[in-house]
């Protein structure tokens, strides 16, 4: 596990390296949001933004998703993985937000993982980039690069918002979640991380566990 020196340093880098990073899917209100990260489950979030961009014309709100039926969504994402799934608790959840929140997404983490679909990443992700509210998601990259780092030794994304919440200041924790992503994408991808590029290898539990069996750059 990395000194509180070098978490310091690590956290400094990833700030520095992807300061300014952002959610790559698209939306123009929290509901957007929320239905783009549910259709991002299993799907690249280029593929999410193909499908929204001409749904969010059509469907722009909870009021107008709330009319339709499962069956009338399915086509219309049906180039997402889990579509049928997808459609069925998009439907519920906007009924829900129609009839019980006036419309409007609600903002505590309680009340949108009792929403269908909504798990407690999705919840997170929209009290963070919809609302501004604190909240660190784990998903996959967020995982694989946190416990690569050191940052975390957990076996779940529970475990592994705990820790990191418990190394990263609060006003950060929003912020942390684009650069580990971003880091995962760019850098340290699932099966090649690209280490020999990686502005974090001096400070890498896993770089220093691996050095001897990763390939060296060309
Ligand atoms: S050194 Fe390698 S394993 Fe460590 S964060 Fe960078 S790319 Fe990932």
């Amino acid at each position: 596990m990395p000194n509180n020196k070098e978490i310091k340093q690590i956290l400094s880098i990833l700030e520095d390296t992807y300061q300014g990073s952002a959610s790559a899917l698209k939306f123009d209100s929290v509901f957007q949001l929320m239905v783009a990260v549910i259709l991002s489950a299993q799907t690249n979030d280029n593929q999410v933004n193909k499908i929204t961009a001409e749904l969010f014309h059509q469907y722009p709100d909870a009021a107008a998703f709330a009319q339709l039926t499962p069956e009338e969504l399915e086509p219309l994402i049906s180039s997402c993985g889990l579509y049928k799934n997808k459609a069925k608790n998009i439907v519920a959840a906007s009924k829900i937000i129609q009839e019980q929140y006036g419309g409007e997404v609600p903002h505590t983490k309680e009340q949108l993982t009792a929403l269908p679909g909504v798990g407690g990443k999705t919840a997170n992700v929209i009290l963070a980039v919809g609302f501004g509210i604190p909240a660190l998601a784990v998903d996959t990259h967020v995982f694989r690069v946190a416990n690569r780092l050191g940052l975390a030794h957990t076996k779940t994304p529970e475990q592994t918002e705990a820790a990191l919440c418990a190394l990263i200041p609060k006003e950060k924790w929003a912020d942390a979640h684009h650069w580990l992503i971003w880091h995962g994408r760019k850098i340290c991808a699932a099966r090649h991380p690209d280490c020999e590029s990686c502005p974090l290898q001096g400070l890498c539990e896993y770089r220093q566990q691996h050095s001897k069996t990763l390939p060296k750059a060309q």
